[in-house]
């Protein structure tokens, strides 16, 4: 399949791995295309039944229940992006010199001949915000553009739909870049690397390396975060277009090639005239919603990727001011009698907690939920002197209790015992009566959702609730 576009699918064998949100789409585009398509799929419960029907329908061939065989005559596999590399399926794959591709590998490689460059971004947190305040910088400066990819509108329609696009901003997870061999972005970033999803991944190293093909074959700018050298060392590590500058971002003054901030001002040191000497104001940092830390950063991220397509600094402003964050990212819900509440239940593993516990003095933290293997010695060292009292709520809370006691013991902590629904409004109950006025009661459970809510989008909406129900009462 080598490593271009492919053309001519008429007749080629392919296997879909996974039934699903990427799946079936990438069933129908290939069958669509005159490919023979076999759907394989591990689970075979009444949802991938009617999923299966109405691919059979079409004359797509599905089989479920086995997910690990591959089958007779396969020349490429199309695998849904959460599928972890060791299966047997890509062990089978791998000895019969079969490729694999992930949704957007298959989208790079159907794009049309003029489609429109790719400004990529990755990382461990801020993925979401930083694709959304691209787009809103590119559309400032009167591009036609989308933030697609790993959020909203798949990779896949944005390439093969009627939109008509100059320039997308895409959303890339680890495992999506796992399976994208060949993806070559105009620029990219990589906004942060901590530990995350290392059971899919293997290792850190694993992780990191996968994160890392983001920055394979830029054309101009690879933009690390000068704090996290491990983003820096990631773009040495690449091999890219003759030209492409590595550009890093900072919250403190920028050097020359670097983004960064200087007396409450965004400032460009990278694509100016003479950077030795020179620096151009993008925004204030007042223009970036909510102006926390972590989201400045998101910003400067954002911006010099829109700077290496050539947006002007104005339009910079522009998009930074028109940009307001995703419900459940550091969301302001209410003020009671002086305190704040603050929900950011997408704050889903340690290193996303940490960022949002920098951006208050003065805390009531609400945490705990599922841990999924994490370690929370450094987030409460860290935070300790911000912490007003804690409470915990959810399945591993004993795991935020313990490190309490040992980094941060002169902190009150409230441990509810209990997993359901309404724990949380207990739990709002509980930070109402610690916190003081100027304080900051902040959802930022470090820990996954679904021990006691849908999704940390329930989560979020069932705090702010709790907290209106709250207000409704004083
Ligand atoms: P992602 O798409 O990578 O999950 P989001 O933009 O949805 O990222 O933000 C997820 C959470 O991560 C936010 O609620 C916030 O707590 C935290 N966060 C956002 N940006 C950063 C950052 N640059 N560094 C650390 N944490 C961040």
């Amino acid at each position: 399949m080598g490593s271009g576009q492919v053309t001519d699918w008429q007749g080629k064998n392919v296997t879909v791995a996974g039934l699903g949100v990427s799946g079936i789409p990438v069933a129908k585009v290939l069958h669509a295309r005159g490919a023979h398509v076999t759907v394989v799929n591990d689970g075979d419960d009444a949802r991938a039944r009617a999923q299966a029907a109405e691919l059979e329908a079409l004359g797509i061939t599905v089989r479920l229940g086995d997910g690990a065989t591959l089958p007779e005559g396969t020349e490429l596999i199309v695998t849904a992006p959460g599928w972890k590399p060791d299966k047997p399926l890509f062990a089978a794959a791998r000895e019969a010199g079969v490729p694999v591709w992930g949704d957007v590998e298959l989208a790079w490689r159907l794009r049309g001949p003029d489609a429109a460059p790719w400004l990529a971004v990755t990382g461990t947190n801020g993925k979401t915000t930083t694709v959304q305040m691209l787009a809103s910088i590119l559309k400032a400066a009167g591009l036609r553009t989308a933030a697609v990819g790993n959020i909203g509108v798949s990779l896949l329609d944005a390439v093969l739909g009627d939109e008509q696009y100059d320039v997308l901003a895409v959303e890339l997870s680890s495992y999506q870049l796992h399976w994208a061999p060949s993806l070559r972005a105009h620029s990219a970033a990589v906004l942060n690397l901590a530990p995350d999803h290392l059971d899919w991944h293997g290792s850190m190293e694993a992780y990191a390396a996968d994160k890392g093909r983001i920055y394979e074959g830029n054309r101009v700018a690879c933009v690390y975060n000068v704090a996290d050298k491990a983003t820096e060392d990631l773009v040495r590590a690449a091999d890219v277009e003759e030209g492409c500058r590595a550009i890093g971002f900072t919250l403190g003054t920028p050097g020359p090639s670097q983004l960064g901030v200087v007396e409450g001002i965004l400032v460009d040191r990278a694509f100016v005239e003479n950077r030795q000497k020179n620096a151009q104001e993008l925004a204030e940092v007042a223009d970036v919603n909510p102006p926390a830390p972590h989201n400045i950063a998101n910003a400067l991220a954002a911006a010099a990727l829109a700077r290496a397509y050539g947006v002007p600094a104005k339009a910079v402003r522009d998009g930074l001011r028109a940009f307001t964050p995703d419900a459940h990212r550091i969301a302001h819900v209410a003020d009671l009698d002086g305190v704040a509440y603050v929900d950011d239940s997408k704050a889903t593993n340690t290193h996303a907690a940490q960022a949002s516990l920098a951006a208050y003095e003065s805390i009531v933290w609400i945490a705990g939920g599922l841990a999924k293997g994490a370690v929370f010695e450094e987030l409460v060292a860290r935070s300790a002197e911000r912490l007003r009292a804690v409470v915990l709520i959810g399945a591993d809370r004993g795991l935020i209790r313990e490190a309490l006691a040992r980094h941060a013991p002169e902190v009150p902590v409230v441990d509810l015992d209990r997993t359901d629904t309404g724990a949380m409004l207990a739990a709002v109950q509980e930070a109402k009566r610690l916190a003081q006025p100027g304080d900051t009661v902040l959802l930022a459970p470090a820990c996954a959702s679904m021990d006691m809510f849908v999704n940390y989008n329930q989560r979020g909406d069932v705090f702010a609730e709790a907290v209106r129900e709250l207000g409704a009462g004083a």
